[in-house]
């Protein structure tokens, strides 16, 4: 990750209007004192640096009625209001060209999204439907359609992952505060008055903004709302930019112009910072850039250990714009490629072409290192439009989705969709090595079923005259169920290779969403449970010489390495801004003593013993 290092600067800063933020009384020239204020840390790094408000007037809406002699032109009105917003959206995504790679990877998607939004949507559907039927301007159509498709995607029915609902629900309000914006031609913000290595501080910061920000002259963010798992987080987190957000109190006690210090390790903005503050955050600033410095230099360099063990370092890939930043990271392959994005935010299924297409170049992309393309995994908080859209599952998923008809189970019940993918990907295989992987196994009959079936899917493209390679891409499964794990050595003599999936199998085990606030601290992936199952099916698949990899999050967290790597393990797939202070790791490590490390933990039945042993807290 690019990482923007900011000195203090002494340039002036553009006033904010008054009604922008309130003021804090003290007595005229006495020195403000300093403040420490305390959020959520969401991108690493240290900026020193004056306020920056970007103040932005609010749009003013009236419930209005209509007579029905004037809907036409109302949706007029409302079609203009479309186009117009279509237009910036592609603009912005224009200028996605000036922002480094890994930042366009993040907001490309969400500017696409928003596109979608506005395409022949379900929005704007709703929107002409209420002008129509219920004889509202077209501000307030937008309001009211957009508050209630909110409101229908925060009432889903748990689905293992609320953050991702509230990204959702959060998506849908921009696309509305857009068109009305749009609507009642009141002018967006603007960052264009950002001086050189100021701090932006201001209520709020949509995702799309981030497009407008230029990364190179903005030292530091931070912003009174906003949450660790929400889009502006994930772009300021691209952008490199260290940000705070969520801080509570930010509007009434900073006001432009103040010296501010965004720690985005901490969590903390400090206001009015002293000397002695300063020279502290000067001093990290420091450290930090030189420890970015130290991770870049490793690129190049072999994930060995210091008694030459090679370990396999490979990144994980949601969406092909990732592309760029896994060849960046020095990954040495593509351990988990999520094949969900080929399928969302479209009403139409991928058809085998494009879907060859898809995998085909990124296979190309990665030059001879092996691609391990996942089929579809649908269900749990996957929402997939495309797949309701043309009656393949429910709108609304069961109760309890994340036990219900997810991976290879819906694959297994519509053969023509799993076949269609099959055939791609065998297809494309051609380019590269490649390997295909089942999600979501949970018995050996299944396994057999799918490698039937994708043994057929071959026989059926050789007649039909296409090239595959002589020996079929290896088939393997992910192990994300304790079921999966505990009947890892059974599982073993059917598939062709192992992917733990952390993840899930932890959320499973410990009966934890993932992605549930309140039972957040219940998730833990070093609990003994999910520790003695990662171990049980790695020692199965070692014992059949099998390939095994662990490729959920735990694979990306340097400190838990040297644990894995003691249990045996030797190849990781991982986001892949990760990989470098996961080889920082390897490379600081022997396979003994990781051995020894395992043994320790290995012995214990009690989570807060494992986690002194292995995070040292
Ligand atoms: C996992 O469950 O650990 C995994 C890698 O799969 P996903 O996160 O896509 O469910
Ligand atoms: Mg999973």
């Amino acid at each position: 990750m690019t990482q923007t290092v900011a000195a203090a600067v002494t340039a002036p800063v553009e006033a904010a209007p008054a009604t922008e933020r309130r003021r804090v009384r003290r007595v005229p020239g006495a020195p403000r004192p300093e403040r420490r204020l305390v959020g959520i840390a969401v991108s690493p790094g240290i900026a020193i640096g004056p306020v920056f408000g970007a103040a932005e007037a609010p749009a003013v809406v009236v419930r209005l009625k209509i007579h029905a002699a004037d809907t036409q032109a109302e949706t007029a009105r409302f079609d203009a209001a479309v186009a117009q917003s279509r237009k910036q959206l592609m603009k912005l995504r224009a200028r996605l060209g000036n922002l480094p790679e890994d930042s366009q990877a993040e907001i490309a998607p969400l500017l696409d999204a928003y596109l979608h939004m506005i395409g022949p949507s379900r929005l704007v559907r709703g929107v002409r439907k209420r002008i129509a039927e219920t004889l509202v301007s077209a501000e307030t159509a937008v309001q009211d359609e957009t508050s209630a498709l909110a409101a229908a995607i925060m009432a889903m029915p748990a689905d293992g992952d609320p953050a991702g609902r509230r990204r959702r629900a959060e998506e849908v309000r921009e696309v509305g505060r857009r068109l009305v914006r749009n609507l009642t031609h009141t002018p967006f913000r603007s960052f264009s008055g950002l001086p050189a290595g100021a701090v932006l501080a201001c209520e709020i910061l949509r995702p799309a903004d981030a497009a407008l920000l230029d990364p190179t002259r903005l030292a530091g963010c931070a912003t009174d709302e906003g949450g660790s798992d929400g889009h502006t987080a994930i772009m300021l987190r691209a952008l490199g930019v260290p940000a705070v957000l969520g801080v509570a109190g930010l509007g009434q006690a900073v006001r432009p112009g103040d010296t501010v210090v965004v720690d985005g390790v901490a969590g903390t903005v400090t206001v009015n910072p002293t000397p002695e503050t300063l020279a502290a955050a000067r001093k990290s600033l420091l450290a930090f850039s030189k420890a970015q410095q130290k991770l870049a230099a490793l690129r190049h360099l072999p994930a060995m250990t210091t008694d030459h063990e090679l370990i396999d370092l490979q990144a994980n890939l949601e969406i092909p714009v990732e592309l760029p930043l896994i060849a960046q990271a020095g990954a040495a392959g593509i351990g988990l490629l999520r094949s969900e994005f080929m399928f969302m935010n479209r009403e139409t299924l991928p058809s085998e072409d494009e879907q060859t297409e898809t995998y085909r170049s990124t296979i190309d992309a990665m030059a001879g290192h092996p691609v391990t393309i996942r089929v579809l995994d649908w269900g749990g908080e996957k929402d997939i439009e495309a797949l309701q859209s043309e009656g393949i599952v429910p709108e609304v998923s069961d109760d309890n989705p994340a036990l219900g008809l997810r991976g290879i189970r819906l694959l297994l019940r519509e053969t023509e969709l799993f076949e269609t993918q099959l055939a791609a990907i065998l297809r494309a295989s051609s380019a590269g090595p490649t390997r295909v992987l089942l999600p979501m196994v949970t018995n050996i009959a299944e396994v057999r079923e799918a490698r039937e079936i994708y043994e057929r899917v071959a026989r059926r493209l050789r007649r039909r005259g296409e090239r595959l390679p002589d020996k079929l891409p290896p088939l393997g499964i992910m192990i994300e169920t304790p079921g999966a794990a505990l009947s890892a050595d059974a599982l073993a003599l059917e598939a062709d290779f192992f992917a733990i999936g952390t993840n899930d199998l932890t959320m499973y085990t410990l009966a934890v969403d993932r992605g549930e606030t309140d039972v957040a601290a219940l998730y833990d992936p070093l609990h003994p449970a999910v520790l003695r199952l990662v171990q049980f099916a790695t020692e199965a698949a070692l014992r059949m010489r099998m390939p095994v990899s662990v490729c959920g999050e735990m694979a990306g967290n340097p400190k838990l390495t040297p644990l894995l790597m003691g249990i045996g393990l030797r190849s990781f797939s991982m986001n892949a801004a990760a990989v470098a202070r996961v080889k920082q790791a390897v490379r600081a490590v022997a396979i003994d003593d990781c051995v020894r490390l395992a043994r320790r933990v290995m012995e214990q039945s009690d989570p807060a013993r494992i986690h002194e042993l292995v995070l040292g807290a």
